[in-house]
């Protein structure tokens, strides 16, 4: 018998498409497995040839670890201890308060999918994995057609766009362009990092997690040249708390926020209830988590010109305590700027020239005052994966765009979408990962998206019970 009982038995079937198979395609996924009536069928397009894994999970880095301890970090929120059961079988060593590398939680997320499709199957739920680009999505007034690479067009009544991060911003280069020779506008890309020459100076634009998810990728390596990290405020990630120090949040006091309408007055909040929070002997970290749950209502009460005020002068300073690292790569740090292996810079990129001995000569502001100029082999993109969809190189993306079909929130952090993740005015159409910052602010890691991987599922299960 079947352990994931059909909640719609007796339903019209569905075909849906996803389009994206990291974790929030994938989370989808397993739960429509679930949930879908016999005779429906879900394909899955992904590019990238591997399923569940995505840009943060589908690393090769063993040092690329997870800023959140396994406890929080199961696919169904409904079995909380599913990643660490998974992991324990493997390792039993590891508890629920460990941090993991991120490759592990890919594998497990693949194998979630590959439960789910197993038990489907039974069921008579069909699971179509396409390894394939999708181009273009049409609407004949009946139903979606979905043309991707190398296949003949799939029709479906629902499709959900899981496409994820876009690519970092190209941020503007004095004096030179990110396509020449020794520039990395993409971290992530594959390759760049073997064709670096020996003892390479490396510098690295951004102080955030994908500057030191880089720093720690060369340092595999065994790369021995100097790594200079540059951004504006010099800003690095706070460490997370070694477990032994238990996070405690519901000890901390709650706020009274829940009226605030205002930056400011929100800001003075906060510092005031990490100082009282500290008074009690109370981490400020647990103070972050307790405001986790509460920061889309309060985003979404702030007014266009709070939120933009917020983008300019205070995300740096909230990234870097939000998005923290994980202890042992926070050491790795530590260790390696007190070696003089890496060097943490704060300033305002001046000018770049290509020298003679076709180095690429840097000159930046100094945040105290001063330049600063040094010679580098390679300079490399780490402003953070961007969600500006307006303007976006991705022809998928750009296509719906022009059609009107997807609308860019005007901050440039996402995409707008109705309380169901669907698009508005395009009934049938669903978005589900990070460009749900736009209205949600906390929106983009693995707690918040399994939340929402479960309700669109819900919300796209519901639509087979509509007479046929
Ligand atoms: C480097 C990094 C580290 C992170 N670490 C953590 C962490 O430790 N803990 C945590 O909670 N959160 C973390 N996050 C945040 C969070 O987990 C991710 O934001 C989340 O995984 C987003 O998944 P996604 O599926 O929406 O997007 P992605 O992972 O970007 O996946 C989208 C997928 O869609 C595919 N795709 C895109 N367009 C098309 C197309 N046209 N046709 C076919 N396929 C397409 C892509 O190939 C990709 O595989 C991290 C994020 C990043 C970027």
């Amino acid at each position: 018998m079947s352990i994931f009982p059909s909640v719609i038995s007796g339903a019209t079937p569905l075909r849906i498409a996803v389009v994206g198979a990291g974790f929030s395609g994938a989370a989808v996924v397993v739960h429509l497995l679930r949930l879908l009536p016999a005779g429906s069928c879900v394909h899955l397009l992904e590019r990238g040839g591997r399923f569940g894994r995505g840009l943060a999970y589908g690393t090769c880095s063993p040092s690329h670890w997870l800023n959140v301890p396994a406890g929080g970090l199961a696919l169904d929120p409904a079995r909380p201890d599913a990643f660490v059961q998974w992991l324990q079988q493997r390792f039993p060593a590891f508890g629920a308060g460990d941090f993991v590398p991120r490759m592990l939680l890919g594998e497990y997320f693949a194998d979630e999918l590959a439960a789910a499709e197993a038990e489907a199957r039974v069921r008579g739920v069909e699971l179509r994995r396409h390894v394939a680009e999708v181009r273009a999505i049409e609407h004949d007034g009946r139903v979606f057609h979905v043309t991707a690479t190398g296949l003949p067009p799939l029709a479906a009544e629902r499709v959900v766009l899981a496409t994820g991060h876009l690519p970092p911003r190209r941020v503007a280069l004095p004096g030179a362009d990110w396509d020449e020779p020794g520039f990395v506008a993409d971290p992530y890309a594959p390759g760049w990092q073997a064709a670096l020459p020996d003892g390479a100076a490396v510098l690295v634009l951004g102080t955030g997690l994908s500057a030191i998810d880089v720093l720690m990728a060369l340092q595999d390596r065994g790369h021995a040249g100097p790594v200079t990290l540059l951004s504006r405020r010099g800003l690095l990630p706070q460490a997370h708390r070694w477990l032994d120090a238990k996070p405690q949040p519901a000890s901390v006091p709650q706020p009274d926020w829940q009226h605030e309408t205002r930056l400011r007055p929100l800001l003075r909040t906060l510092r005031r209830t990490i100082a009282d929070a500290a008074a009690q002997g109370c981490d400020w970290r647990d103070v972050m988590a307790r405001m986790r749950p509460q920061t889309p209502a309060l985003w979404q009460r702030l007014s266009a010109r709070d939120r933009r005020q917020f983008l300019r002068h205070l995300q740096p300073w909230w990234d870097s305590h939000r998005h923290r690292l994980a202890p042992g790569i926070h050491a790795r740090l530590t260790a390696l700027a007190a070696a003089g292996r890496v060097e943490l810079a704060a300033g305002r990129l001046q000018q770049l020239q290509r020298g003679a001995d076709g180095r690429i000569g840097v000159r930046w502001q100094r945040r105290g005052g001063g330049m600063r100029q040094a010679a580098f082999d390679a300079v490399v993109n780490c402003t953070g994966a961007s969600a500006a969809l307006a303007g976006s190189a991705d022809p998928l993306l750009a296509s719906l765009c022009a059609r009107g079909w997807l609308q860019a929130d005007p901050l440039g952090l996402g995409l707008l979408v109705d309380e169901q993740f669907g698009m508005p005015g395009v009934p049938g159409l669903y978005y589900i990962g990070p460009m749900l910052k736009a209205q949600r602010w906390e929106a983009i890691a693995v707690p918040e998206l399994r939340q929402h991987a479960k309700a669109l599922a819900q919300v796209l299960a519901a639509g087979a019970l509509a007479p046929a």
